[in-house]
């Protein structure tokens, strides 16, 4: 006989998920309705308001595709992308990497633009690309989990749009733990995921498309390759106006992504921010006391994920298996170049507390 799965409570400082509040956990568990009852579709309309909101934008086309953060990537890419465009990919990690292999596999000429794992893609670099380019379409990853890095937004945007393409931005990592205004950076095409800086589980994708983005898919010549995703199918579905059925959206998924951005709201973005960077400046802070630095480019550390350099001679995965099951505390190890020279410590959303920055502290002191 197979028994219930009863999971243990763990504390999720790792890359993502991160732990996630008690009323959206709660909203999960509530009555489904069909996906097509007015209710349902009144909060529907309620999650388009409230992700226009936090992403700080006017969009119409704004709603949460149903999938994790790489449909929403996926998304954005089967949609703008016709086979045989050109587009731009700046790599600094695991989902730059991400971008060019769909951007590939959409039938795009990929050019890519690397940086040093742990280091921003910089603006002079992307216009030094677009002199001998001339792609559709730019595609940046805001937050790099992966290193740790903050790409900033606003230098890029303006060379992009001179030179006359789209920006698209990954922002799975950024959205509710540091600024992201989608409107402000003009940022044509953006995707995020939910289990990260939202604090709800993964499952869905909010995405939102600029007027400009909208005209260019408008125009394509080819149909989009993908059914699930097509945004003009999409948006009989989740636009305004009579609801036509495309897929059943996941109920419960978003009762708890309304529950979630409701909490967003009602902390403030201003607020939910300063508390990332406070708990980051923590942890930073008890880091240095015992001698550990982080090794993502200084002056533009993530605030919600930290790559901590490993001390020499340390076994690495064993701290973290000491960690997950005598402290209950996930922390994620490094990726790529990096495996073995950092430990990835998240602190998103809900996870971001004080409490949280001086277990792991604690924790951390006692195992080395
Ligand atoms: C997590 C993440 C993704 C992928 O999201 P999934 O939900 O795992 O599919 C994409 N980009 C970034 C920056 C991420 O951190």
């Amino acid at each position: 006989k197979i028994e219930k799965f009863v999971p243990p409570v763990r504390t999720l400082l790792g890359p993502g998920p991160s732990d996630v509040a008690p009323s959206v956990l709660e909203a999960m568990s509530r009555p489904l309705v069909g996906h097509l009852d007015p209710l349902f579709i009144l909060m529907m309309d309620e999650i388009k308001s409230m992700l226009r909101a936090v992403m700080l934008t006017e969009n119409e086309m704004t709603f949460p595709v149903s999938g994790t953060g790489s449909a929403g990537m996926e998304f954005c890419f089967v949609n703008l992308i016709e086979p045989g465009d050109e587009v731009l990919v700046g790599i600094n990690g695991v989902f730059g990497r991400r971008m060019a292999d769909v951007a590939e596999r959409c039938g795009a000429k990929v050019t890519r633009v690397e940086s040093e794992w742990g280091r921003i893609i910089e603006p002079a670099q992307i216009a030094a690309a677009l002199e001998t380019t001339n792609p559709k379409l730019v595609a940046i990853v805001h937050a790099e989990t992966s290193t740790g890095a903050l790409t900033p937004v606003e230098d890029i945007s303006k060379i992009v749009h001179d030179a006359g393409a789209l920006l698209l931005l990954d922002a799975v990592t950024s959205l509710g733990g540091c600024p992201v205004r989608v409107d402000d950076w003009q940022v044509d095409a953006i995707y995020s995921g939910t289990q990260k800086c939202l604090s709800c589980p993964p499952g869905l994708a909010p995405v939102s498309l600029s007027d400009r983005a909208m005209g260019v898919i408008r125009a394509r010549s080819h149909g989009v390759q993908s059914w699930y995703l097509d945004v003009n199918l999409l948006a009989n579905y989740w636009g305004e106006g009579a609801r036509v059925y495309h897929h059943t959206a996941p109920i419960s998924m978003n009762y708890a992504l309304h529950e979630a951005l409701r909490l967003v709201l009602e902390e403030g973005l201003e607020n939910r921010w300063a508390r990332h960077e406070a708990n980051h400046n923590l942890l930073r802070a008890g880091l240095a006391e015992m001698g550990l630095g982080i090794a993502s480019q200084e002056g533009h550390q993530l605030w919600q994920l930290n790559a901590v350099s490993i001390p020499e001679g340390t076994d690495e995965a064993a701290v973290r298996a000491a960690l997950l099951n005598d402290h209950g505390i996930e922390v994620g190890p490094g990726l790529g170049p990096l495996a073995g020279k950092v430990w990835r410590i998240g602190l998103m959303g809900h996870s971001s507390s004080k409490e949280n920055v001086n277990r792991v502290l604690a924790a951390l002191k006692e195992l080395l």
